[in-house]
């Protein structure tokens, strides 16, 4: 799936902007700074193409990008930065709510949670919402090279813990580094594998 050309498609700021739901797509969200633009471009093997995302004035839609013509993958803003106005955070979470509960395409959300942090408020209430919408989501952990195997162990049994109460979860917690490349291969053939 990889192996085909990645691009960047559009930013969208209301339902109407969406791109036709004609393939299936899977979304990332993740608290600001998680890591998830390193994920995306270590995925894609582009290295600048999740900057788009982080760039003034789209860090407040919802990005898509094409992945050969068969998959959309998805960039949600980061949250948990309280910086932006409350009128436009509102704005956002509309959108957002009404994206997750009425894109018939959308196949898995990734939530991006740091290793070294673990599951804080706002990833509970972000996978509370997806519950909800009853969008399958799965936790990533990011930046694993900076944890040691003894601290690795404990966010994993904390994320299983946080995990048992969304029956929407999927149990399985990827661990990735997209620094040292763990376990991108595995995340790339997952969403090859999601049809
Ligand atoms: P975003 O805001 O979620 O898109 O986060 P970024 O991808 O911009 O990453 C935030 C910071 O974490 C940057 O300084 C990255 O270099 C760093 N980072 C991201 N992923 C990793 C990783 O796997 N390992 C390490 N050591 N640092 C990472």
């Amino acid at each position: 799936l990889f192996a085909g050309p990645v691009e960047f498609l559009k930013g969208v700021v209301a339902m109407e902007g969406l791109p036709p739901d004609d393939r299936p797509e899977v979304c990332f969200a993740g608290r600001s700074n998680v890591g998830k633009s390193s994920l995306i471009n270590a995925l894609t093997g582009r290295k600048a193409l999740a900057r788009t995302s982080n760039t003034p004035g789209r860090t407040q839609e919802i990005n898509f990008f094409t992945v050969g013509e068969s998959r959309y993958l998805v960039d949600l803003p980061g949250y948990g930065f309280a910086e932006a106005p409350l009128p436009v955070v509102e704005k956002w979470q509309r959108l957002l709510r009404a994206y997750l509960a009425g894109r018939a395409s959308l196949r898995r959300a990734f939530v991006l949670v740091d290793m070294r942090h673990g599951i804080k408020k706002v990833d509970e209430e972000i996978m509370g919402l997806l519950n909800k919408s009853a969008v399958t989501f799965q936790v990533i952990l990011t930046k694993a090279d900076k944890v040691s195997t003894a601290d690795q162990e404990k966010t994993l049994a904390q994320v299983r813990t946080a995990l048992a109460k969304h029956p929407a979860a999927y149990p399985e917690i990827l661990v990735t580094s997209s620094e040292k490349g763990d376990g991108i291969a595995t995340l790339r053939a997952l969403i090859a594998s999601i049809a």
